[in-house]
């Protein structure tokens, strides 16, 4: 049996704390371990019922003074059991100990989300476009309209519950009586009980059904980003909203082009010696073939750019950002004889002027276009 903790360290009060100041320390620590606040604590069920523990010696005037004089050993030697392990669930937990009107509503549940992934080609984003997406969602049944009754049969209140759907059981503990409820497990919390349960559905209301949607993707859309489709989602319990369709779009990758927000990037490879003299050199661009200017003595990592060839903002078909090009001066290798005294020509004419950098930070964007 692992170590217990101090029952005040627990409730975070003093050894002295009176009834009205204990009842309140528990009521705290209660509501910060409540699911509706706390539902990533893997340790929230086991945190509450040890403070319902402390609260439940601390509470009690003959405990307390046996927990005081003893400790733990004391009350495990008096036969003292604590109510809390007794429960199933910390919504059982919650609704025994606060009378169910601690933010935990029941009611018929409403439906779940569902996500699905779609792909669209980079140049979809120009102008948003169109998919028709399939997906599996619980649908409410066609032939029982959701009731799960057999059409034309009647459909009775169930005798068990009397209609409300849960089940009361009174419990004595510490504090008194207290009323816990479960849903009734005669109808499964319905309420109400087909005479004779439809037979696409076996009574059950709903059925898993392959849906079809068909949903705009706007303009400017980007990896990553969810469109959502408000109550296409699963069908919810009788009378519950449905849940909500999320799309997430892929944008696939095409070659040689980078998004960065609304600017393209593309990276030229020339010849030192063309970037020495200048040219004109053919580029691909979403709207098809283009031209773009080599100046002469272009210095690696240079960038020029063609505007209004990028993409488009979110949900704009209008303005759109620019296609940058960064050039990769590539050292030609392998010269022959003849090319080699050409370069040595060269080489011996430049004068400082010709080496004097015209560019500065050119490392930095270099960096920046290889990723
Ligand atoms: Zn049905
Ligand atoms: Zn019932």
């Amino acid at each position: 049996m692992s170590e217990k903790r101090d029952y005040y360290e627990i409730l975070g009060v003093s050894r002295e704390a009176n009834d009205q100041e204990i009842k309140k320390a528990f009521r705290r620590v209660a509501r910060e371990l409540h699911p509706d606040v706390n539902d990533h604590d893997p340790q929230a069920e086991e945190k509450f019922k040890e403070a319902a523990e402390a609260y439940e010696v601390l509470s009690d005037e003959d405990r307390r003074r046996t927990y005081d004089q003893y400790g733990h050993d004391g009350l495990r030697s008096g036969g003292y059991q604590s109510q809390a392990q007794g429960f199933g669930s910390i919504d059982d937990l919650f609704s025994a100990f606060f009378g169910g009107g601690f933010g935990g509503s029941r009611g018929p549940a409403p439906g779940a989300d569902i996500g699905v992934q779609t792909e669209i080609e980079l140049e979809d984003v120009l102008e948003g476009t169109e998919r028709e997406i399939e997906f599996d969602a619980v649908s409410n049944c066609d032939r029982c309209r959701g009731n799960g009754a057999e059409p034309g049969t009647p459909i009775r209140t169930c005798d068990r519950c009397g209609g409300s759907g849960e089940l009361r059981t009174v419990a004595n503990t510490a504090f008194g009586q207290m009323v816990r409820s479960t849903p009734c497990d005669q109808c499964h919390g319905d309420g109400r009980i087909p005479e004779q349960p439809c037979a696409e559905c076996s009574g059950l209301g709903r059925r898993h059904k392959t849906k079809k949607h068909r949903i705009d993707i706007p303009a400017g859309i980007e990896s990553g980003q969810r469109i959502r489709i408000a109550g296409a989602g699963h069908a919810g319990e009788t009378g519950a909203p449905p849940g909500d369709l999320y799309v997430e779009v892929a944008v696939a990758d095409r070659e040689g082009m980078v998004r960065d927000g609304q600017d393209l990037i593309t990276v030229v490879p020339v010849d030192a010696t063309a970037a020495m003299i200048g040219d004109r050199i053919g580029v691909e661009t979403l709207d098809g073939e283009d031209e773009i200017e080599l100046q002469p003595g272009t210095q690696p990592g240079a960038e020029t750019r063609l505007k209004g060839k990028g993409l488009p903002r979110l949900g704009s078909s209008r303005r759109r950002g620019d296609h940058r090009f960064i050039f990769n001066v590539i050292v030609p290798s392998n010269l022959s004889e003849e090319q080699l005294r050409l370069a040595g020509e060269l080489d011996g004419s430049l004068t400082e002027e010709n080496r004097a950098p015209k560019e500065s930070g050119i490392f930095s964007r270099m960096r920046r276009a290889f990723g």
